[in-house]
């Protein structure tokens, strides 16, 4: 291209997809898992050789995803979780992680998990205290997600990223809610940027991804590529393809998921049966004014409620909506009503009268009068 496109162009064309041989200008979805090689010398034509190690469908996507993020690579993975382990995969047995404890509560169990068995010392904190956790030569690594699921907290970028550097150690911001339309997190000095690509990036519910972006090239990227490879940790080539379908909508319906939550949100605090409601988009919002600074053209379509209420009362909530469907997950087009505290369980720490939103892309007015139908049976 002569011209170098806006992100939004970009996506739209799905990246810069080489024509299929029949010059169709959608990719070609490729099964096959392994490629012959050349009679005259032995060497695959495409640099192509067996399908857990490199993939046609993998590399459209990443590249798109690389591009959005202004990263130098991308990898995507079979799920965030995934993604996750690819990472603490590679520290070695008494590395010090500082991790942000309200960060999605899979990720803390991987972990708990991980980090027991491998002998890794971590420290999960407050997202205040996080600069304060790093300890310089023993921390390796630095992990917190903005906004973070599910109350939405805003950790200050730059800050945390330029301390975890100081200290040597590598930063990782688990972008997942605010997807590279809103926040890009490299620029603001981010190490790593992690998505559970199954949320936004897909935006359908339909596809089960993951994907990292990293600031540069590095022995500790090549590490995270040669572990997908030797472990295994791959995705299909139809979850890809659908993937970089998914991608080519991702300004539009994150740009529109973002008004709706907010007049969602607006409508929300103004309600009587609700406690608290939040958003970043709220200048009530503790991280309000981070967000305005490292938040582009919306806040995100992620909102948590908390209702004037009990469980039982949030629970009622939560099965009497009709739009808003009963369901975990987020970042599709369908929005989605969920009690947090029924999934998480016992090693929960989300309070029982709590109700997370994934607004999607419908009518604002719509989803706003189906909260309002909903919280009328409390
Ligand atoms: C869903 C989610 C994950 C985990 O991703 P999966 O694709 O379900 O494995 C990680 N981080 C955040 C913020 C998420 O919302």
């Amino acid at each position: 291209m002569d011209h170098p496109s806006r992100p939004e162009t970009v996506a739209a064309h799905g990246g810069h997809p080489e024509p299929t041989p029949s010059g169709g200008i959608v990719p070609a979805l490729e099964l096959s898992t392994t490629y012959a090689r050349r009679s005259q010398d032995y060497e695959p034509p495409a640099g192509l050789v067996y399908s857990r190690f490199h993939h046609p469908n993998w590399t459209q996507a990443e590249r798109l995803l690389a591009d959005l993020e202004g990263a130098a690579d991308a990898l995507l993975f079979p799920s965030g979780i995934a993604t996750v382990s690819a990472v603490v995969e590679t520290l070695a047995p008494g590395d010090h992680i500082v991790a942000q404890d309200s960060i999605f509560w899979g990720t803390r169990l991987r972990f708990r998990e991980f980090g027991e068995r491998w002998g890794l010392a971590t420290s999960v904190v407050p997202a205040r205290d996080l600069i304060g956790a790093i300890e310089p030569g023993r921390t390796k690594l630095v992990w917190f997600e903005t906004p973070a699921n599910p109350t939405w907290e805003i950790v200050d970028i730059e800050a945390v990223c330029t301390a975890a550097r100081k200290a040597g150690a590598l930063s990782v911001v688990d972008s997942t809610a605010a997807t590279p339309v809103l926040t890009r997190p490299i620029g603001h000095g981010a190490d790593l940027v992690m998505h559970s690509a199954t949320k936004y990036l897909n935006g359908h519910s339909d596809v089960l991804a993951g994907a990292l972006a990293c600031a540069r090239d590095s022995e500790i990227w090549q590490r995270i590529r040669s572990w997908r490879g030797t472990a295994g940790a791959i995705v299909g080539p139809f979850e890809a393809w659908l993937l970089l379908r998914g991608m080519r909508t991702l300004y539009l319906r994150v740009e529109r998921s973002s008004s709706n939550a907010l007049a969602v949100a607006n409508a929300m605090a103004r309600h009587p049966k609700v406690a608290q409601v939040m958003y970043p988009g709220l200048a009530t919002h503790p991280g309000h004014d981070i967000a305005r600074r490292q938040m582009r053209g919306g806040f995100g379509g992620m909102v948590s409620i908390r209702i004037r209420g009990d469980g039982p009362a949030a629970l009622r909530v939560a099965t009497a909506t009709q739009l808003f469907r009963p369901a975990t997950s987020l970042g599709g087009v369908e929005s989605l009503i969920e009690h947090r505290a029924t999934l998480e369980g016992p090693h929960g720490t989300v309070p029982p009268d709590l109700l997370r939103l994934s607004v999607g892309i419908e009518h604002p007015d719509d989803l706003v009068a189906d909260l309002d139908r909903a919280l009328a049976r409390i």
